[in-house]
């Protein structure tokens, strides 16, 4: 759940996101309403707290009713966020050759763009960037493609996080190193179900409780980091971070949730919200 005061209109108001808050806080409010990307919205009129504990009941009591969700495929498009913006390169995802959901050939629809933020180098602030969007004539799930310089869900660019899951050093990146320190701890949290799945998808000897050596591993079996998301994507269905819906092709939200929890209590996290 993330609230934002809007610097333009100055009435408060509160949004409800999933598991990906972190990446969709970041978008701009006509991107999230476009993309239906929230779960709640409630402006901070007068009983604006009362519909929020609402939202919290409805959220307990939640069936397991599946929804279609969005796709997502990596893509090289630049080698840098900067020359993607300022090269417009947006433009020139093309769809995949299949459906991702449905494998159906040829039935991929332009849709248009969706905006999201990503570190820019040198500087504390953050980029915005377009990615573009297909709808699929056949099963009419969404798909996203994605520059690989980017990590589904993550605000740090992913030349950023390889260098700081190398070395572990923040020079450069100090303004970050708290997110980056978080997302370090999730790849280790994450490692005990990813590492089996490497081995099995990719038969690299990776290993599930030493993760300065996973990431290693992955670095030196798959090439850098961008790389390694976009193989993971396409083989295992997974990110370095988690399992996600817009990688499944066909799965519920409620199996995604089953995936996170099994392995997040066994090393003795909470289970995601
Ligand atoms: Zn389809």
């Amino acid at each position: 759940m993330w609230g934002r005061e809007d610097s333009i209109d100055p009435i408060n108001e509160t949004y409800i996101f999933g598991h990906d808050w972190e990446s969709l806080s970041q978008m701009s409010k006509g991107a999230i309403f476009a993309e239906g990307l929230h779960s709640g919205h409630m402006v901070h009129g007068k009983g604006w707290k009362n519909a929020l504990d609402e939202w919290f009941l409805k959220l307990k009591m939640r069936g397991s009713k599946p929804r279609i969700g969005r796709m997502q495929i990596l893509a090289r498009l630049g080698d840098s966020p900067e020359t993607y913006v300022r090269e417009k390169l947006h433009a020139a995802a093309m769809p995949p050759a299949c459906c991702p959901n449905c494998q159906c050939s040829r039935r991929l629809q332009a849709l248009g763009y969706y905006e999201r933020g990503i570190t820019s180098s040198g500087t504390p602030h953050y980029l915005r960037f377009q990615v573009r969007r297909f709808r699929c004539m056949s099963c009419r799930r969404t798909t996203s493609v994605l520059p690989d310089f980017s990590q589904p869900y993550r605000l740090i660019a992913n030349h950023i996080i390889g260098s700081y899951f190398r070395g572990r050093s923040t020079s450069g990146s100090q303004q970050w190193s708290f997110l980056l320190n978080r997302y370090w701890n999730r790849f280790s949290d994450w490692l005990p179900l990813l590492a089996p799945k490497v081995r099995k998808d990719f038969r690299l000897r990776i290993p599930d409780d030493v993760p300065d050596r996973a990431w290693a591993c992955l670095e030196s079996g798959l090439g850098e980091i961008g790389i390694v998301t976009r193989e993971l994507t396409i083989r295992s269905r997974i990110t370095l971070f988690g399992a996600y819906l817009c990688h499944q092709p066909g799965r519920s939200k409620n199996e995604i949730i089953g995936i996170h929890t099994t392995v997040l209590l066994r090393v003795g996290k909470d289970p995601p919200d």
